[in-house]
């Protein structure tokens, strides 16, 4: 396991919650069934094992901001906590990959006129289908694969924290991210954090570009 989101400001029932598995509020009833279902809202069924406090900075620290894990606006102690990666479903993963492929044919297929290389505008209409066509296109999907694994809990982050978020959208922002287009993870409205470190993390792959031809399948540039 690895640390997904650093630097996660969490209130003392969280921190009770993430720590002991059970919280109780002043009047001594049990809220712990309350925060862990926050906990699951904002960060998916593996909030349970997947909340950890970070240990080298146990001083809380008293703060009006809301808290990351549950969203209580109330005044208190914070304390630092983090969240480590999971692992994307099945579904997740097609509907990442789709729309990945499907940014690219839109945006960065190439096709030779003559001896010039032009763009495809037609690419998306020439291969898109139903089904699992996006698998078959002969395009590269390690990067795409190697970026949702790798940043799996900021995306869940994200889906969880904005209405506009889905994988296929995120399959489509890391497409145009990494090639630099006029959208992206940055300009969707996203908690600052999150959009920065996908922005940030999807640009490290480079730009990837793909020529179409009258074949069934593509090539990558
Ligand atoms: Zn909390």
């Amino acid at each position: 396991m690895r640390i997904a989101i650093e630097n996660l400001s969490v209130c003392v029932y969280c921190v009770s919650v993430i720590a002991n598995g059970e919280a109780y509020n002043e009047d001594g009833d049990d809220v712990s069934a309350d925060f862990a279902a926050c906990h699951v809202d904002r960060f998916g069924p593996g909030a349970a094992a997947n909340l950890v406090l970070d240990h080298s900075d146990d001083e809380p620290y008293f703060s009006w901001s809301s808290c990351d894990a549950c969203g209580s606006t109330d005044g208190g102690d914070r304390f630092n906590a983090a969240l480590l990666s999971g692992t994307p479903t099945d579904d997740q993963r097609a509907e990442f990959l789709a729309g990945y492929v499907t940014a690219i044919l839109w945006v960065n297929a190439y096709r030779y006129d003559g001896d010039e290389l032009v763009s495809d505008e037609n690419a998306t209409y020439a291969y898109v289908a139903p089904g699992t066509w996006y698998l078959n296109t002969g395009m590269s999907l390690t990067d795409a694969e190697d970026f949702l694994a790798e940043n799996y809990d900021v995306l869940t982050y994200v889906i969880r924290t904005s209405t506009d978020a889905t994988w296929s959208r995120h399959g489509h922002d890391f497409a145009l991210t990494r090639n630099g287009h006029g959208a992206g993870f940055w300009d969707r409205g996203y908690d600052t954090d999150a959009a920065n470190w996908l922005t940030c993390n999807a640009e490290r792959y480079g730009e990837h570009n793909v020529i179409t031809d009258d074949s069934p399948t593509v090539s990558d540039m």
